[in-house]
């Protein structure tokens, strides 16, 4: 990547160009290596996200943040690939096929019997505490994908059939003398959601018929301790509410995705993309105005959707987010001795003024608004 990078950053690209090269040329070096090996380590994560910004950046210091550039454009930010969210979504592909029956690869065989103790697919329903528990038996690698599926799963809500679908199994909210509870037979049996203790009127099984139904042989005392051991507001939560086809939201958004890295690359990206917020605060004390979030949307999206050219696109990227180097800019920098307008040479050369309040620039604005007026009729006051 390093060398790919380094041979294309004497082309004068724009920044644009740049983040395109990353995506067609640069990461699917990484595609391969991400989907089938272990996740590398933190430190390797940042190396490789260092190699690409300092491709963008050329090899000087970021002139925004990091955690900005990855975010999506209307949020202010250019979609450049952040590789943690990536490799992640990339490693989700492999939950996918352990649950399509279709898939018949031989790997499958080698997982088997760690899978069996969790019901096989059912594994993919644990909580974040019980598949933390469940992957201490993989390998390292199916820890990656374990890891990745921990995090994009969602605590319930109120909904019932939310509560219906919670695994008794490893749960941190159903303790039995303060510990989680397993019952690996009762697993094989196909037990395991509160979902298999709920008879079709909303209650709870009984003992008889909870062991004809399953055909495990337990207790009335076992059998009540777990059931109480589901907290009260749960089972307010789904009184008479007959069990149900037990469906998660995860799971089926993965069954019928395409491509399942471009589904989950988003969720994972969501937890470290932010909105450059210290700009817009700029923005809106220096104009002395309140924007609202949406208008900003819009505002960091007419760029693209107003131009195709690059060098535009990229110049109104670097105003709004106040990179433009003006000469109060440089001066700053030392780099001028003057922080004086290049044109008046009378007020300090900040970006509203170079654009906006500068005489030589009010001259353009009127001309274009007269011209609008009698050429086309369209009546614009800028301000
Ligand atoms: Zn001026």
């Amino acid at each position: 990547m390093k060398k790919l990078l380094h041979d294309w950053a004497f082309r004068n690209l724009t920044i644009f160009g740049k983040i395109t090269v990353v995506k067609t040329l640069a990461l699917p070096i990484l595609v391969q290596c991400l989907s089938v090996l272990p996740d590398p380590k933190s430190k390797q994560f940042e190396e490789i996200q260092k190699i690409i910004f300092n491709f963008i950046w050329d090899g000087k210091i970021d002139k925004i943040r990091r955690n900005i550039m990855i975010s999506d454009k209307h949020k202010g930010g250019l979609k450049v690939p952040h590789i943690l969210s990536f490799a992640k979504s990339l490693k989700l592909t492999w939950v996918k096929k352990c649950l399509d029956p279709q898939c018949k690869s031989s790997w499958k065989i080698l997982i088997a019997d760690k899978l069996e103790k969790w019901g096989y697919s059912n594994i993919w329903q644990l909580r974040r505490e019980g598949l933390s528990t469940a992957m201490q038996v993989f390998n390292n690698f199916w820890q990656s994908v374990m890891q990745a599926w921990s995090e994009i799963m969602q605590h319930p809500t109120t909904a019932p059939s939310e509560i219906l679908r919670q695994p008794l199994w490893h749960n941190n909210e159903i303790l039995i003398n303060k510990q989680r509870v397993c019952k690996s037979h009762w697993i094989k049996k196909g037990i395991f959601f509160i979902n298999d203790l709920i008879n079709d009127n909303g209650s709870f099984l009984s003992l008889e018929n909870f062991q004809d139904k399953f055909n495990v042989h337990t207790n009335f005392l076992t059998y009540n301790g777990l059931i109480s051991a589901i907290p009260k507001h749960w089972k307010e939560l789904i009184k008479n509410v007959p069990r149900e086809e037990i469906s998660d939201c995860n799971i089926e958004k993965l069954r019928k995705a395409q491509k399942v890295s471009k589904l989950f690359y988003p969720i994972f990206l969501s937890s470290v993309a932010e909105t450059p917020v210290n700009v817009k605060h700029k923005w809106e004390e220096r104009m002395s105005i309140d924007i609202v979030e949406n208008e900003w949307e819009q505002y960091f999206m007419i760029p693209h959707n107003v131009t195709m050219n690059t060098k535009l696109i990229s110049f109104q990227f670097q105003i709004l987010h106040r990179i433009l180097c003006t000469n109060s800019r440089l001066f700053i920098f030392k780099i001028l001795d003057t922080e004086m307008c290049s044109f008046c040479h009378e007020t300090k050369e900040s970006i509203s003024h170079l654009f906006y309040g500068c005489l030589h620039a009010r001259n353009i604005w009127i001309t274009i608004q007269e011209k609008l007026k009698n050429l086309c009729n369209i009546d614009v006051c800028f301000n």
